[in-house]
């Protein structure tokens, strides 16, 4: 998943980051209500965390920006008990969920998947493109029946070409959709990954993922869903 972190405390902003880009998912954070709600406007995530009491906008505030966008990215509102005299407040704002401070990864995990699975977000469970099977619950991928073993990186890409197949995909995009705002677009880490990928969906004549010069990358379906330009 995309996701926006929106926390003023360093220490706890910078604890998210982390914990969340080793559960692989890609992470921009924010440190004060105008920029959460600038990024929530200009990007498309997946999911937010809102931290209720921040400096600028407070998160209330940042959920009527957003929500008066019809912008309707799931929002889990981070808050401190002693800071909320009624959760249902919370809820009634706009967001989807809460959690109390302090709270364990686990329990953070659980509410993550929970909002994932609502059908706000419309995942099918299990992806194709051709021979390629992926399901990204149990992050397995299979092609021509044989399982084979991603990094998460390298997941995350399959997973979003599967999705947007027969589509030309840009460095651009994909540099936004699977790394974060901060990735670098001069790297050559896309073409690292989708070397690797080639290499371990055996497609040394790359008639799955095929390189457009100029414009980016297509992952091919055998029987295309949009017209080819
Ligand atoms: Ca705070």
């Amino acid at each position: 998943m995309k996701i926006l972190i929106v926390e003023d405390e360093a220490a706890m902003n910078a604890f998210l980051v982390q914990a969340l880009k080793s559960e692989n998912h890609a992470v921009d954070s924010a440190r004060d209500g105008e920029e959460g709600s600038f990024l929530a406007r200009t990007n498309e995530y997946d999911l937010i965390l809102l931290d209720y009491l921040l400096p600028n906008l407070n998160g209330l505030e940042v959920i009527k920006e957003i929500r008066a966008e019809k912008n309707s990215t799931p929002i889990i509102m981070l808050t401190v008990c002693s800071e909320l005299d009624d959760k249902v407040d919370v809820l009634t704002a706009g967001a989807d969920d809460y959690l109390t401070k302090p709270f364990s990864m686990a329990e953070l995990s659980a509410r993550i998947n929970a909002v994932g699975r609502r059908p706000k977000i419309k995942e099918p469970k299990i992806l194709s493109c051709g021979s390629i099977v992926l399901d990204p619950e149990n992050f397995s991928v299979n092609h021509k029946g044989k399982n084979i073993v991603l990094t998460g990186k390298e997941f995350a890409l399959l997973e979003f070409m599967v999705k947007n197949q027969d589509k030309v995909l840009s460095r651009t995009k994909i540099l936004e959709a699977v790394w974060d705002v901060n990735g670098d677009p001069f790297s050559n880490t896309i073409e690292m990954h989708i070397l690797k990928l080639r290499k371990k969906l055996n497609d040394k004549k790359q008639k799955l993922i095929r390189t457009l010069p100029g414009r980016g990358y297509r992952l091919e379906s055998p029987t295309p869903q949009s017209p080819k330009v």
